[in-house]
This record gives structure tokens, sequence and C-alpha cells, in this order.
């Protein structure tokens, strides 16, 4: 696990390291992502060092929360792109690099290139049926109950 000292994100709040910031206040920051997937990709970021979303309290999470929509209104307005992708990537299987909680707002342009491809997998009714049971228990229950996926692949 990496610590607020080591942390590359919270060097940047701390200005240890240089980036381009566009929005700032008490609690986050955001900055210009150094490898860029369209034209004014912005990383916002809490300024208290949390691994990800399992991690980060609710309401440093709110306060996030309500970040993340003023820098998507400002790329939106500013760029004049078409949308945006707010992607927040949990733990390494899902592609989190950095071990700093971090949305991404990446603009998005006619012709931009970006591809967001999200195999589907066959479902049934029982699928649904045990998946609701699941989701919807009490937190105890889903702690205890039989997470093998791969029977529904
Ligand atoms: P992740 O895959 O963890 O969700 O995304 C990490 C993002 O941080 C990547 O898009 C990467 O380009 C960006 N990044 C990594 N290191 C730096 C850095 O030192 N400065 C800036 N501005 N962005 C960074
Ligand atoms: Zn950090």
């Amino acid at each position: 696990m990496v610590t607020a000292q080591e942390c590359i994100f919270c060097k940047i709040v701390r200005n240890e390291i240089p980036s381009k910031r566009v929005y700032e206040d008490e609690n986050n920051i955001a900055f210009l992502d150094i490898n860029p997937a369209s034209p004014g990709h912005v990383l916002v970021v809490p300024k208290k060092h949390f691994g990800s979303m399992h991690d980060i309290d609710a309401s440093t999470m709110e306060k996030l929360g309500t970040a993340v929509k003023k820098v998507n209104d400002i790329v939106k307005e500013k760029l004049n792109c078409e949308g945006t992708n707010v992607m927040l990537n949990n733990g390494r299987i899902a592609g989190q690099i950095v071990e700093h909680i971090h949305f991404h707002i990446i603009p998005r342009y006619q012709g931009d290139g970006i591809e967001l491809h999200f195999p589907r997998f066959k479902t049934d009714e029982k699928y649904f049926d045990e998946m609701q049971k699941k989701l919807a228990a009490p937190a105890e229950k889903r702690k205890a109950a039989d997470d093998d996926w791969t029977r529904f692949a």
C-alpha cells in the first residue's frame, strides 16, 4: 500500500511535483492528466490521501463528488465538447494504477477514436433473482453469500 508520503498525487497536492491545476477548493484539486485520452482530460482528487472508493469516508466522498460536478461543468463549458466520460477505477483489477482515489473527466469529441468496450455475459431469470437478493440483503448476509460469479458466465 502506498503511503501519503510516497504517493504521486499527494506530491502533486503538496506541490512537490509540478502539475497543471485547473481547479482547487478546500478539499480537492483538479489537474491535467499527463497522458490524456482526449484534449482536456482532467483528474479530480481529494487533498487527503485515500486509496480508492473502498477506503474513503462518506463526507470526503460527497465533497469530491461535488467538485467533480463543478469541474465537469467547467470542462463542458470551456472546451465545448459534446459530452464527457467520468470514470473512477477502484483497484488494480479495474485498471487503477495510481493508488490515490481520482475521477477522470474525459471530454468527448466527434471522431476522438475513444472506444469504451464492456463485454457482456449471458444472463437468465435466476441471475437477476439471485443478484438482487445478494445486493439488497443486509450487509452481514451479503458477506456470507456465495460469490461464485463463474456460474453466470
Ligand atoms: P488510473 O489508471 O490509476 O485510473 O489513472 C491514473 C492516471 O494518472 C493516468 O491517466 C495517468 O496518465 C495519470 N498520471 C500518472 N502520473 C501522473 C503525474 O505524475 N501527473 C499527472 N498530471 N498525471 C499522472
Ligand atoms: Zn495520495
